[in-house]
């Protein structure tokens, strides 16, 4: 009997794991995870479960029905690739076919891991230890104007919390998109009573107070760090595994790893893109949710297709349902469809790119949800649209 060993019990693992048995995958699948928790999304972590209006969000799959073997708590340790093994820190789990999902971590500042009272949002636990703070509406912290940070200064400012954003770039979300973008985001701040302060970079991170470059010292009764994440795939050094530069596992189209019978899917893993030329490593939960369809299809034999998606992601931050579909690149012309307002801040507006040669390349739109969904499809078409009319918003981009 076939042996399958996921290590990870996010969502990218735990979809393998379904998709296998809905391929008719009859062997055996046991699901290895770190955490103790049954498998849950993580999206609401930073928004319901921070604020106290749900407790998790479990993901909804009957494990024993599908007899899916759940160890939590197991945490894979390194691979014995000669004898196909998975090690974990409770013995050793053989395999005929592994399935690599540990997904990400948080990234830290040096010397903040561990202090009290300074946070990182990545899991349940996580989310559990910030939120009596916010219930107690205390003073919080956060370093990094990205999409934690955006997300926990709204969950804070709607438990009535004081939040400082501190950002080092000039702009807020500066790693996803341009600053013609976000310079009305700063608006979004202003107004929910946050306070926002970009080009502060942090110097030193102490428990209650962060130094910035300057010398200034900030105090508040939290800090939570929201500088990025990493793959994490530590535990694969020495493995035969390869690596890519950013520590993500190198994968091909087909989401094998250079190890025989071991795939990688999810935030852990990089994969090449025809569609843009080059590998892309994709932390967002829509590629979570997709990736596991290759792996299952590949290993069961019922499918082929070299897994090649248009990314995308959404946020919702004061208030705000921000969408992102595509890629752009520099040379793209950007396109408004709507105004952000006079002041940067109200209604709704999307932003197209074009390339040169007027296909739509990327879609990013603020409370227009029709806009993204159009705009997904026609960036994976690899559509042309007619700038006049796809700056119209009152015409549907999927007649531009
Ligand atoms: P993960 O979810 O990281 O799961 C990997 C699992 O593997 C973890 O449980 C981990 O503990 C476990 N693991 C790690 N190492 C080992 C090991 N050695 N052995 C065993 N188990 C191990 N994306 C969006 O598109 N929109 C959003 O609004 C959004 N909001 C988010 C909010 C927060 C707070 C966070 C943290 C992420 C958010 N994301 C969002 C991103 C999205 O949640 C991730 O892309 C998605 O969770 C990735 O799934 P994954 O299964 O690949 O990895």
């Amino acid at each position: 009997e076939q042996r399958v060993v996921i290590a990870g019990a996010g969502l990218a693992g735990t979809r393998t794991a379904v998709l296998l048995r809905e391929a008719g995958f009859t062997g055996t699948i046991t699901v290895a995870g770190a955490e103790r928790h049954r498998p849950y999304d993580r999206p609401p972590l930073s928004k319901d479960v921070l604020l106290g209006t749900a407790e998790g969000a479990p993901l909804d799959v009957d494990f024993d029905a599908l007899g899916i073997e759940l160890l939590l708590g197991r945490t894979a340790t390194g691979i014995d690739a000669t004898a196909r093994t998975l090690l974990t820190d409770a013995g050793p789990l053989p395999y005929d076919r592994l399935v690599i999902a540990t997904g990400a971590e948080a990234l830290t500042l040096p010397g903040s891991a561990g202090l009290p009272g300074v946070h990182v949002l990545r899991t349940l636990d996580d989310a559990a230890r910030l939120r009596p703070l916010l219930a107690a509406r205390g003073s919080l912290i956060a370093v990094g104007a990205g999409w934690i940070g955006a997300e926990a200064a709204t969950a804070a400012r709607a438990a009535g919390a004081a939040v400082t954003v501190l950002e080092a770039a000039p702009h807020p979300l500066p790693g996803a998109l341009p600053p013609r973008l976000t310079e009305p985001m700063r608006q979004w701040y202003e107004q929910a009573g946050a306070r926002l302060r970009t080009g502060a970079r942090v110097a030193a991170v102490r428990p209650g107070e962060v130094e910035l470059a300057g010398g200034e010292v900030l105090g508040a009764d939290a800090v939570l760090i929201g500088i990025g994440s990493r793959p994490a795939t530590g535990w694969l050094a020495g493995s035969g595994v390869a690596l890519a530069p950013d520590g993500s596992v190198r994968a091909d189209d087909r989401l094998r790893t250079t190890l025989p019978g071991v795939y990688a899917v999810g935030d852990c893993a990089s994969f090449p893109s025809a569609r843009y030329g080059r590998r892309l490593l994709v932390h967002h939960w829509d590629n979570a949710q997709a990736g596991p369809a290759t792996v299952a299809a590949h290993l069961t034999g019922t499918g082929d297709a070299a897994y090649d998606p248009v990314p995308y992601f959404w946020s919702e931050q004061f208030g705000r349902f921000v969408q992102y579909a595509g890629q752009h690149g520099p040379d793209d012309t950007l396109l408004w469809r709507g105004d952000p307002g006079a002041d940067g801040s109200t209604g709704a507006w999307t932003v197209c790119w074009l390339g040169p040669d007027g296909t739509l390349r990327a879609v990013c739109a603020v409370d227009r949800p029709r806009d993204l969904a159009q705009g997904r499809r026609l960036v994976a078409r690899g559509a042309r649209l007619d700038p006049a009319r796809a700056a119209d918003p009152a015409v549907p981009l999927k007649n531009a």
